[in-house]
């Protein structure tokens, strides 16, 4: 049966409580247990899938197909452990699923209120699974006294009370802000957002402590006594320059220490901590730089393409250098000549995304990188316009585009190299999509297996010719046009297994071109950093010694 910690936030939002889980969970594990980590999120929407990037950030897929909080994201690439559905759950699911069982009679004709019919349902979601690892961490969204909190903070305060004793604690985060005028770090907000959680019934067994200067020793006493929580249990974190620093730090502080300690597990097992020292050396001694352009439509929120910017970072630890993202607004060049805006990079990389802004310009970048030698990553849509500008220019289709664009504006002007596909085989079942079908869940989403071909780029790259990746997408290359780009020089090399859906092309006379339909960044982790990522900053390096 799981322990489990719950991790809440209190004073600002934005305080790191995802990492600060992450970097627990990684603790966690190099003392030998096994965990998983799970984010509870206060909006109503059923899940991000249909939040814009603008808002929310990226949409982290797991290998079961769920869209899920970019949070998850950090929670894989520190633990190693694959992300479920259930590993995320939001009001607006929780909702849906009390009032899809009131309407099918669950109830018996009860009257349905947030305690306790909203606060059970939350209460059987954190209990999936508890059988099959050690520490359950799960992080609720938000901070403390938000209203649409409320109805987690009452379930984890009854899932508390409803187990043993030694069985759940409470980590609580906040902020200590220093007083420049008067030199001094302040505890009253902290203290402030711990009498809230009190308030609701939870009592935090450990702070920890955001803060840009030291906390002295007898500031740590203080927030202990008044917080009702030992000293020793008042962690600091302190900003770092890398997030793969947090596991590291966090040790330092006593952080995982005293989480066993709040659980009484004596004596503790030792950790082995080497991965992480390896990270870190990594992180701090690269032994070059290069520079990546990202030729993106969401540019102005970083966090929209957070898995890229980290896969590229483990790229970078793998090969030992530091990659430079920048950010290249796409629609920049919609209309002009893109060498200038992308000359003085060593590796372009077209990322995911949807709609027709912008898709101009990424075409232009696949055709700079291709003309011009430079390497280039096409993930998903970035793949879809690699084919578009290779049909365009190489094969003599004109008009190629994709019928995304077409629908989007409602009339017909291209010819669809990348159609609209409406089954396709999972396993061994096939999934169907409907016209009218919702927006959220219409997608191609989750694990997919794809062959890639004997002695392509790709196979060498993977060193297997049998993958599996996550997709999200609704539209396909078509395979109609393949032997025609393919006797132009742009290969097919990865297929689904039913040889039905283009998986990756790659151009075999450059340098390093290399298309895909799923999305590898998902994957990748700075303890083994995806191959895709590994091989293309390695291109990226070789550039930069050519120029
Ligand atoms: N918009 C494209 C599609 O739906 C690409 C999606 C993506 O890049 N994730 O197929």
């Amino acid at each position: 049966m799981a322990r489990y910690i719950f991790i809440t936030g209190g004073v600002v939002s934005s305080l790191g409580k995802g990492l600060a889980s992450a970097a627990l969970g990684a603790l966690l594990q190099a003392r030998g247990y096994t965990v998983r980590l799970r984010k509870l999120d206060p909006y109503l929407n059923v899940d991000p899938g249909t939040m814009s990037p603008f808002e929310h950030g990226e949409v982290f897929v797991t290998d079961d197909g769920a869209e899920t909080d970019l949070d998850l994201g950090h929670y894989e690439r520190f633990t190693g452990v694959a992300a479920r559905n259930s590993d995320s759950v939001s009001s607006g699911r929780v909702y849906s699923t009390v009032l899809e069982k009131e309407r099918r009679g669950d109830y018996l004709g009860k009257t349905i209120q947030v305690v306790p019919h909203v606060t059970d349902e939350i209460k059987e979601f954190l209990k999936i699974g508890e059988d099959e690892v050690d520490f359950m961490l799960c992080e609720i969204g938000g901070t403390v006294g938000d209203i649409e909190g409320l109805p987690f903070f009452e379930a984890i305060r009854q899932f508390s009370h409803d187990k043993s004793r030694d069985q759940c604690i409470f980590m609580h985060l906040t902020l200590l802000p220093y007083l420049a005028a008067s030199g001094e770090l302040k505890t009253k907000p902290t203290q402030h957002s711990v009498k809230e959680l009190q308030s609701i019934g939870i009592a935090p067994d450990i702070l920890v402590c955001r803060s840009e200067h030291p906390i002295p020793d007898k500031e740590r006493a203080k927030i202990g006594l008044f917080c009702n929580v030992r000293k020793e249990a008042v962690v600091a974190a302190y900003d770092l320059g890398s997030i793969y620093e947090a596991p590291l730090a966090y040790h330092e502080q006593g952080l995982d220490q005293a989480v066993l300690d709040a659980f009484g597990i004596a004596p503790a097992p030792k950790p082995n901590l080497d991965v992480w020292h390896d990270v870190q050396d990594r992180i701090h001694n690269p032994e070059g730089e290069v520079t990546v352009a990202i030729v993106g439509k969401y540019v102005q929120l970083e966090d929209a393409y957070k898995s890229i910017k980290e896969a590229l970072t483990h790229g970078g630890m793998a090969n030992r250098v530091k990659v430079r993202v920048e950010w290249v607004d796409a629609e920049l060049f919609d209309r002009e000549d893109a060498a200038p805006h992308l000359e003085r990079f060593n590796a372009i990389l077209v990322p995911g995304g949807f709609g027709e802004r912008g898709t101009e310009g990424k075409i232009k970048a696949a055709q700079f990188a291709r003309e011009k030698g430079v390497p280039y990553l096409g993930i998903c849509l970035g793949m879809q316009m690699a084919v578009i500008e290779a049909a365009r220019n190489v094969a003599g289709i004109e008009a190629a585009g994709s019928e995304e664009f077409d629908h989007e504006a409602g009339v017909r002007r291209f010819e669809p190299v990348v159609y609209h596909l409406k089954e396709w085989v999972q396993g061994n079942h096939t999934v169907a999509r409907r016209a009218d079908d919702d927006k959220g869940g219409t997608m191609r989403l989750g694990a997919y297996d794809a062959n890639l071909e004997d002695g392509s780029r790709v196979a060498k790259v993977y060193g297997t010719t049998a993958i599996e990746e996550r997709h999200r997408h609704r539209y396909e290359v078509d395979t109609k046009y393949r032997a025609q780009l393919e006797e132009h020089g742009l290969s097919f090399s990865g297929m689904s297994p039913d040889g039905k859906l283009p998986e990756i092309v790659e151009w075999a006379d450059h340098p390093w071109f290399i298309g895909v339909q799923f999305h590898p960044e998902l994957k990748s982790k700075p303890f083994a950093p995806h191959p895709l990522f590994k091989d293309f900053v390695r291109a990226a390096v070789d550039n930069s010694r050519l120029v």
